[in-house]
């Protein structure tokens, strides 16, 4: 069973209590994320529903407790000292189909927990084609939304009709595409606008050949397995700056297995940092720095983080990766 964190107030104790037994205190993140670093969130829950998603994050709302909402946890870079307050992980997954409303379209409405790649399979082998792009991107719906993933060309904003959403003291809400305010690689929810937990996502799919749809998802597999490495990672830990990639970028600075403690800068793709082993939050955020120093002194373009910095950070630290160079020579 888990201790009660140092840091445990009253308000913190009695949202346990009213959300009990499903509270866990201090649970390490790095169980969670796919970088495996991260320190502990001083409360962890499991939404399994989306009942269970608003009541959690209401009832933190009205004690005031400071939560986060995550998913699969592929996009972050969790400090070392943990989370403060409560973190919710999403993993309600339930599809609904609606009938076509005009003309051939079929809308899948899919919660927010549902893992993204595995509704692009689902819905491709079913004859449904426009997710096919995303049959290898990790992570949830939600965060799909909240990050306007993309791959191959294709992005989430391209294919939602509309988002449902939470906003604390509000209710639930649904959303457009052009309310989500989506652009490259963000979107409103992702710069903070919009305070709001995604519920669940509605996708217009067209009737596509099945054969056709699982001969597309091999060849993106294939791809995707000969240009990105395997293990523990974030993706893209760069945005590719306008008309270049980062990835090139870091290559030509000669960077490739360049390391920090364990970690490591991709060999196979430049863009990604790999985690060897026991890797800290910290030598991955030293070396995304060392990183764009070095790019920026060589290239003069500056890589702006795609990857979240989630936790107990100094502020001092999130803006030295945020910031564009002040005194850079
Ligand atoms: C190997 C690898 C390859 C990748 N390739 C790609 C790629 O090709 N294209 C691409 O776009 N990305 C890629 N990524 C990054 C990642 O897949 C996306 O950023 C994805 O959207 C993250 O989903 P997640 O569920 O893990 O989100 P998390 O990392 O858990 O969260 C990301 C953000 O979304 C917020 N969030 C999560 N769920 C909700 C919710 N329900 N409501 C409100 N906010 C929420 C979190 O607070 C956080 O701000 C890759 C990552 C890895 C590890």
């Amino acid at each position: 069973m888990s201790s009660v964190p140092s840091v445990a107030t009253s308000t913190h104790a009695e949202l346990a209590r009213r959300l009990s037994p499903s509270v866990r205190f201090n649970e390490p993140m790095a169980r969670h994320t796919s970088l495996r670093v991260g320190g502990p969130a001083d409360m962890f829950f499991v939404a399994r529903t989306t009942d269970q998603l608003i009541h959690a994050i209401e009832q933190a709302a009205e004690l005031t407790v400071p939560w986060t909402v995550i998913g699969s946890a592929s996009n972050l870079v969790v400090a070392d000292d943990g989370i403060e307050g409560f973190v919710v992980k999403v993993v309600a997954s339930d599809v609904r189909e609606h009938a076509p409303t005009a003309g051939s379209e079929t809308l899948v409405e899919a919660d927010a927990g549902c893992i993204l790649a595995r509704l692009a399979r689902q819905t491709a082998l079913q004859g449904l084609a426009g997710l096919e792009w995303a049959v290898n991107v990790p992570g949830t719906v939600g965060a799909a939304v909240v990050n306007n993933s993309g791959a191959f060309g294709s992005c989430t904003a391209e294919h939602i009709v509309d988002v449902s959403v939470y906003l604390p003291f509000q209710g639930m809400r649904r959303l457009s595409a052009t309310d989500i305010g989506h652009d490259y690689r963000t979107s409103r929810l992702k710069r903070r606008e919009l305070n709001a937990v995604v519920l669940s996502a509605t996708y217009r799919l067209v009737p596509g050949d099945r054969e056709q749809l699982r001969g597309r998802i091999g060849e993106l597999q294939r791809l995707r397995r000969s240009t990105q490495p395997s293990g523990f990672s974030v993706g893209s830990v760069f945005a590719n700056p306008i008309g270049d990639a980062a990835g090139r970028l870091i290559e030509a600075c000669g960077l490739k297995g360049f390391r920090i403690g364990d970690a490591e800068v991709a060999r196979l793709h430049a863009n990604f940092i790999l985690n060897r082993g026991s890797a800290r939050a910290r030598d991955v955020t030293e070396l995304m720095r060392h990183v764009q120093v070095a790019v920026w002194q060589h290239a003069r373009r500056w890589l702006a983080p795609e990857v979240q910095l989630v936790g107990r950070w100094h502020r001092d630290e999130i803006d030295a990766l945020l910031l564009p160079p002040g005194d850079l020579t």
